[in-house]
């Protein structure tokens, strides 16, 4: 894996151009510091795949990521740590009080603050047996956990939230990060409380490098409220089909980072009909949030945007912090 993210790093080209390019398709509201419209959902993308969702003065946070660990520490798998400055200046964009944190999968990039936001939110983690393990190694409470899997309908607050099997896209043929080689789950210190519950003999299943936060269970959400339904996942892979069932959302977010994903972008828009499709997962998520949208280097947005004139759905992209009420 080390070899192969080297390789990454030295077949990168320079760094991609930001949304000033695309700004016909970027959506943003008028007057982002009012209350949402009733019967709304308004969405504050991030950055990587990190989203706000908020109604009725109540908000959901999907994958929310602020501490942006470098290329080279994640190339070279180094021990990596949430860090407090960078959340809380992200969470300036979040309201106070969350209902739920979701996390489609346990990699870094999507799980690597949600302790930090726990604490900060009094959220709770909705998310697979790995992303939940790992969490409460960090300290969480279990009662601040809810462990999903797919086929699991929750009702929090306003929102319902319907949980998906998911795929993640490989990169050189490979799942990155796979979970076979984690120590295993049994020293997992679920049940025992707050931080200092955590001996020295527990300490082997924290996550402390890149690779320990492994790729766990995969899922993708619907998330439902004021009689919207917007589809959510990190990324796919293509000829594996989302779920039959799931089909005319409002507004289909779909992770986009890698070719495997864009690859099946026309078969997911196909199947979901939606109403808006918003590729996500598309930033450099190595360069710091501060720099504001580029796009990584191994996304291909003038595909996505050819290949999106024969599909259904409206192409829209958000830029960091710009909320944009769905209707
Ligand atoms: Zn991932």
């Amino acid at each position: 894996m080390k070899l192969t993210l080297l390789a990454l790093i030295l077949s990168a080209q320079i760094a991609h151009a930001g949304l000033e390019k695309y700004s016909a398709l970027v959506v943003a509201d008028k007057y982002p510091f009012t209350e949402p419209e009733p019967h709304t959902i308004r969405v504050t993308y991030l950055g990587v795949n990190g989203f706000q969702f908020e109604s009725t003065g109540h908000a959901l946070l999907v994958d929310p990521y602020f501490s942006r660990v470098g290329l080279l520490p994640a190339a070279l798998n180094q021990r990596i740590q949430s860090e407090p400055n960078r959340v809380a200046e992200g969470l300036k964009h979040v309201r106070p009080r969350v209902d739920a944190i979701l996390v489609t999968h346990a990699h870094f990039d999507h799980l690597l603050d949600a302790p930090e936001i726990v604490r900060r939110t009094h959220a709770r983690l909705v998310a697979g047996p790995t992303a939940v393990q790992l969490v409460e190694s960090l300290g969480i409470r279990p009662n601040e956990c809810q462990t999903a899997k797919p086929g699991d309908v929750r009702k929090i607050g306003p929102w319902t939230v319907r949980v998906l099997a998911a795929q993640h896209d490989r990169l050189f043929g490979k799942v990155p990060f796979e979970c076979n080689s984690r120590p295993s789950p049994q020293s997992s210190p679920s049940g025992r409380g707050g931080r200092g519950a955590l001996g020295k003999s527990e300490s082997a299943s924290q996550p402390v490098k890149v690779s320990d936060w492994c790729v766990g269970e995969p899922l993708a959400f619907v998330i439902e409220a004021a009689g919207k339904r917007i589809y959510i996942d990190s990324g796919g892979v293509p000829g594996v089909p989302l779920d039959r069932r799931i089909r005319g959302v409002n507004l289909a977010i779909l992770g986009m980072a890698l070719p495997d994903s864009r690859q099946r972008f026309a078969e997911a828009v196909n199947q979901l009909r939606p109403r808006y499709v918003l590729p996500s997962h598309q930033d450099d998520m190595f360069a710091p949030i501060d720099r504001g949208f580029t796009f990584g280097k191994m996304t291909n947005f003038p595909a996505l945007l050819r290949e999106s004139k024969n599909l259904p759905g409206r192409l829209v992209l958000l830029d960091y912090f710009q909320p944009w009420t769905l209707r």
